[in-house]
């Protein structure tokens, strides 16, 4: 989807939000949260023709932060073990 192909339909009409101000900081409108006091920023890929949106986190730091205070998703079993 970053390179400007709707994987869904194959369009060529894919727009991104990388440079919109808003998707920071503390009036936030398109951040997830990380951590009670930890915000990750939100790059969005829209296809303008049928309509899918692709969701990135691009700041590499808040990628490593959820690396570590995330659970790890379909592996309940491993990361159990992990811990004792
Ligand atoms: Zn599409």
């Amino acid at each position: 989807m970053k390179n400007g192909n709707c994987p869904k339909c194959g369009s060529g009409e894919v727009y991104s939000g990388v440079e919109l101000i808003l998707k920071g900081g503390p009036f936030a409108s398109n951040s997830i949260p990380v951590s009670l006091t930890s915000l990750a920023p939100i790059d969005n890929y829209v296809c303008v023709t049928c309509g899918y949106v692709e969701h990135y986190i691009s700041d590499p730091s808040k990628l490593k932060e959820i690396a570590k205070k995330w659970d790890k998703a379909g592996s309940e079993e491993d990361e159990e073990q992990a811990k004792e």
